[in-house]
């Protein structure tokens, strides 16, 4: 399996057409486009100032603890634009936790400050993988809009699926046997997780300009899968767990 940079996309705005910019730059081979969120975002009219989001009192409250904890200052605006982004708040401190009105759990909302020109922040997008469907159409090929994310219990960050369209979320190994014959009974393997976390390596973090990656050699053809990849609180026993200890 190859992945590569698609490189020269400019710098993206509102409106861009990124499956066209997209499209003239990749060359035909990709079985699957991994797209960074902060692009989508950027095209799809993301940008907000902080002025955008007057502080209300859950704000200031938030905020307040915050800067009171870090000894830094915290910009209100800055948190009410996390809970204006959010369903539900999982952790209000030592930082914000929530849920995206999309299912996706991160910090902040997901909400960022980095490569972002002329704005002071960038929401996620607001369906991802509306937004990846929407590609997916235009290039022809599956694709994953793909974010860079921490994750509990390991230091460092990594990419992960935060939207996709054209391939399942999982393949489910379920029914599979190993090499002792045993069957496989509770593996459901994450590949728009795995995939997006590979562009990652090939997207970078900083100035590098390479938002896009072109995956050749890899498909879910033949492979049973699943869309399942939030999962509920029902189902979500960390989070139930965190729960219990954030709100108790
Ligand atoms: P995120 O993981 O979705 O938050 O995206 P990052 O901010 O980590 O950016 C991923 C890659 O895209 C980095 O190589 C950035 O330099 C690049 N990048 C971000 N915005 C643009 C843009 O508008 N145009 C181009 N060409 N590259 C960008
Ligand atoms: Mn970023
Ligand atoms: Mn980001
Ligand atoms: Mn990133």
């Amino acid at each position: 399996m190859n992945v590569s940079p698609v490189t020269d996309l400019p710098e993206i705005s509102a409106g861009d057409d990124l499956a066209a910019l997209v499209a003239e730059r990749a060359d035909g081979d990709a079985d699957v486009v991994c797209v960074a969120s902060t692009v989508v975002s950027k095209a799809e009219g993301r940008a907000r100032d902080l002025a955008d989001f007057p502080a209300g009192p859950r704000a200031h409250e938030i905020a307040d603890r915050l800067a009171e904890l870090s000894g830094d200052e915290k910009d209100p605006r800055f948190a009410q634009a996390v809970l204006e982004e959010s369903t539900e708040l999982l952790m209000d401190e030592p930082f914000l936790l929530t849920e995206t009105r999309f299912g996706h759990i991160s910090v902040n909302a997901g909400i960022d400050r980095s490569n972002v020109p002329d704005s002071d922040i960038l929401l996620l997008p607001k369906r991802p993988s509306e937004s990846a469907r929407r590609l997916s159409d235009e290039l022809g090929v599956p694709v994953i809009v793909t974010d860079t994310c921490g994750r509990p219990f390991r230091h460092g960050q990594r990419g992960v699926a935060i939207g996709w369209a054209g391939l399942p979320a999982s393949r489910d190994w379920r029914g599979e046997h190993d090499r002792d014959g045993r069957e496989l009974g509770v593996t459901v393997e994450s590949v728009v997780d795995e995939l997006a976390a590979a562009a990652n390596l090939v997207l970078g973090e900083g100035a590098g300009g390479n938002p896009v990656a072109v995956v050749d050699g890899f498909d879910m053809d033949g492979f049973d899968g699943s869309d399942n990849l939030f999962r509920s609180v029902d189902g979500d026993f960390v989070r139930q767990a965190l729960r219990g200890w954030s709100y108790a």
